[in-house]
């Protein structure tokens, strides 16, 4: 169509750069309201944090986001709208806990926990993360009444604080690391206890059924491009 003016551009070009999935979402919905759409691309491969590595062994494997689950609404539409394939996760197998070179197969969404001590010190972890969660309003998470207090702290100072035995500590650090990728000194508590109820809670967070990790889309990245 015809050259839209700069400021379209200008507006856009903010917009769209630094994101992959967000960036090409906004660049659609831009470009479907009459918009032109410049979209810059820092790597040297599209995809950003959906990256799906294809090789003899493995056939392919998500090594970034590759889970959908009910909660994600919009990128669930938009997966139909692209005709993404994708297929529930196998829950019919045990999965596998790995831990010191050794695995413990194991259903539901946690590792069962033997010792009981464990098992309520884990109870507690749960309880007290959703129960934060509920005065962290989703739009506004700085005005919850312990923003501040809890921004200051990392995760790694809340899991200290919170966790009483080993076996706690370092599942809520596996917890820390599978749902953002990161190390619990490197994250803010307030931020990422505002990240666990936006998903719907602990469980939902990591559960397969009817949870965060329900559906796996076939080679995610490589059906969007
Ligand atoms: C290991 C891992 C597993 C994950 N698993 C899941 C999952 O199962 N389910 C789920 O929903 N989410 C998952 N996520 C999170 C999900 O991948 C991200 O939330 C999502 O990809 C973010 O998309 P985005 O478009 O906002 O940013 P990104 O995907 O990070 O895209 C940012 C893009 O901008 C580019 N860029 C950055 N700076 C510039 C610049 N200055 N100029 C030009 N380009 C720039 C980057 O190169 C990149 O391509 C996972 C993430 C990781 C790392």
């Amino acid at each position: 169509g015809s050259p839209k003016p700069w400021g379209a551009y200008v507006e856009v070009f903010f917009n769209c750069f630094s994101f992959y999935l967000l960036g090409l979402s906004a660049a659609k919905l831009l470009t479907e309201s009459g918009l032109n759409v410049v979209l810059l691309e820092a790597n040297d491969r599209v995809g950003g944090r959906t990256f799906t590595v294809r090789n003899k062994q493995v056939k392919y494997v998500d090594l970034g986001g590759a889970y959908v689950g009910p909660t994600q609404n919009r990128l669930l539409r938009l997966s139909k709208e692209l005709g993404i394939e994708t297929y529930k996760v196998n829950e019919v197998e045990h999965l596998i806990h790995h831990v010191k070179g050794k695995s413990y197969p194991f259903k539901g969404p946690f590792p069962p926990m033997w010792n009981p001590l464990a098992y309520l010190d884990y109870n507690n972890l749960w309880r007290t993360m959703d129960e934060m969660g509920k005065e962290i309003p989703n739009e506004a998470p700085w005005k919850a009444p312990h923003a501040e207090e809890w921004d200051k702290m990392t995760m790694q100072d809340f899991i200290d604080k919170i966790c009483w035995t080993n076996a706690a500590k370092s599942f809520a650090t596996l917890f820390v690391n599978v749902d953002v990728t990161s190390e619990p000194h490197e994250v803010s508590a307030l931020w990422f206890l505002w990240y666990v109820k936006q998903c719907g809670g602990t469980t939902r967070i990591f559960s397969t059924t009817n949870g965060g990790q329900v559906l796996s889309a076939i080679t995610f990245c490589k059906q969007i491009l």
